[in-house]
């Protein structure tokens, strides 16, 4: 796999020297920071060489390589202009992401005089011939029907500057390898190739050693590190106030088949006896429990009979429950890649699902643990009325336990904090910003106050 070339929380857009008719065109899109893709590829794609990227959907890959691909044709004229002969082609397996990548191109692009196109097979061919008898400096298509074009010559790709291959390894999973190749032998041999695929199977390599010359390597999100049907959000709350925050968002949002990670046994234990006391129909799940037990439980929850099922990230290993709505992490996990494994329960398999943290001020080096593993910061919502009171220290997390587990009731700053590894770093965008209604100024202590940003 491709190693992180660098990090990308320093960069701001202004400092990737893209061109003025493109930053306004991020302004209008109401985008404030690049994504970790973006910092990473604009500067390796504007400087011309070819690039291997490891991102899915969902990291703001397609501006990644959009913004810098107008930024150069802009930058340099066509050197043979004629109708239907692109400059820029980019390949991707389906129809949908063919559309999906031809629309970021004019979204980014609108105040340049380039102009796109997209084709795709399943739809009449005489528009995209009509469109081909014009001006088309970058051309998204799909394999089959950009074939068909080159058949019926009505396409010349001996202009191509910029080749990019989107979704490389769904192209590949489709079987369009020898399209692939085939388009190729029909490009110039000098261009500029960028390859983004989510994943590097030996096939993929094998297709990136042909045809990149050199290349840069990046990775932003693993396999299935945060997967884009998952809407991920950080709810900052006092740790003895997290029972009452998800009672509230269980009933609030009326949510069921909501799977509650805690730390410990003990932990899911306590939270779903409390949460029964709430009126919300819960059962802890994990080892200490028969199979009879777990096995009825898992029933009822599939049923949507049990609302919530409390366990611990080994409880949870063991059970067979994917495709939930809603995952939610009361404590964060001390280990970052057990996150990625907690949320991988929702959101699979073209099922849309959330993932909720409820975040106290012991847990704010977790977060950034995880933050910095999937490289992206999850969106906070603040919700009225759980605002966390900045008087609260952090307090060392103990054996796996800290003190508001299971809803264990602790009193408010009793003077017993105690420094923890790391100690807790504000948030970007945090300090000196206390939440509302809580001795605005006063609190020295680090409080989550970012408002959702990107992110999925
Ligand atoms: P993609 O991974 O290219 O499919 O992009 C995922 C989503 O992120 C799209 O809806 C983009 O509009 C959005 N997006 C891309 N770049 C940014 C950014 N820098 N800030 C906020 N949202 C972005």
């Amino acid at each position: 796999m491709p190693e992180n070339i660098r990090t990308s929380n320093e960069i701001t857009f202004a400092d990737l020297n893209l061109a003025q008719p493109l930053m306004r065109a991020i302004a209008d899109a109401g985008y404030t920071t690049p994504t970790p893709v973006q910092a990473q590829a604009i500067p390796l794609v504007l400087a011309g060489g070819d690039l291997l990227a490891g991102a899915q959907t969902g990291t703001g890959k397609t501006a990644g390589f959009t913004l810098p691909i107008l930024h150069r044709l802009s930058a340099k004229p066509a050197a043979n202009p004629r109708p239907g002969r692109p400059r820029c082609l980019i390949l991707t397996p389906t129809r949908e992401l063919a559309a999906q990548v031809e629309e970021s191109v004019q979204t980014y692009g609108k105040y340049l005089p380039l102009k796109s196109m997209v084709m795709f097979g399943g739809v009449n061919i005489n528009p995209q011939m009509k469109a081909l008898r014009g001006q088309v400096d970058i051309l998204v298509a799909t394999p089959g029907r950009l074939l068909d074009h080159v058949g019926q010559k009505t396409l010349d790709l001996s202009g191509v500057e910029i080749l990019v291959l989107d979704e490389a390894d769904r192209m590949l999973d489709m079987g369009f390898i020898r399209d692939i190749k085939k388009i190729l032998a029909l490009l110039p041999k000098q261009r500029q190739n960028l390859l983004f695929s989510a994943t590097f199977s030996d096939e993929i390599k094998a297709l990136a050693d042909g045809l990149l010359n050199n290349p840069a390597l990046i990775e932003v999100a693993r396999r299935n590190a945060t997967a884009e049907l998952i809407t991920q959000k950080i709810y900052p709350v006092d740790r003895e106030r997290k029972r009452a925050l998800l009672t509230q968002l269980i009933k609030e949002h009326n949510w069921f088949q909501v799977l509650v990670f805690t730390r410990t046994k003990h932990g899911a234990n306590n939270l779903a006896e409390h949460l029964n006391k709430d009126g919300i129909t819960a059962m802890a799940i994990h080892g200490n429990k028969s199979q009879a037990a777990r096995t009825r439980a898992l029933a009822e929850f599939k049923t949507g009979k049990l609302q919530v099922l409390c366990a611990t990230d080994i409880a949870a290993r063991g059970i067979d429950i994917s495709e939930l709505p809603h995952v939610v992490n009361y404590e964060l996990p001390n280990v970052a890649e057990d996150y990625v494994h907690r949320i991988g329960r929702t959101g699979r398999a073209g099922s849309e699902g959330e993932a909720s943290s409820l975040v106290c001020i012991d847990e704010h080096k977790l977060l950034k643990d995880i933050e910095r593993l999937i490289k992206r910061e999850i969106p906070v919502v603040q919700i009225p009325g759980f605002e966390p009171d900045p008087r609260i220290k952090a307090e060392p997390i103990l054996n796996g336990q800290n003190r508001g587990q299971g809803g264990r009731g602790q009193g408010q700053g009793r003077g017993q904090s105690a420094p923890r590894a790391g100690g807790g770093q504000p948030r970007s965008g945090a300090a000196g910003k206390p939440a509302a209604g809580h001795g605005a100024g006063r609190g020295a202590a680090p409080v989550l106050h970012r408002s959702g940003g990107r992110g999925r």
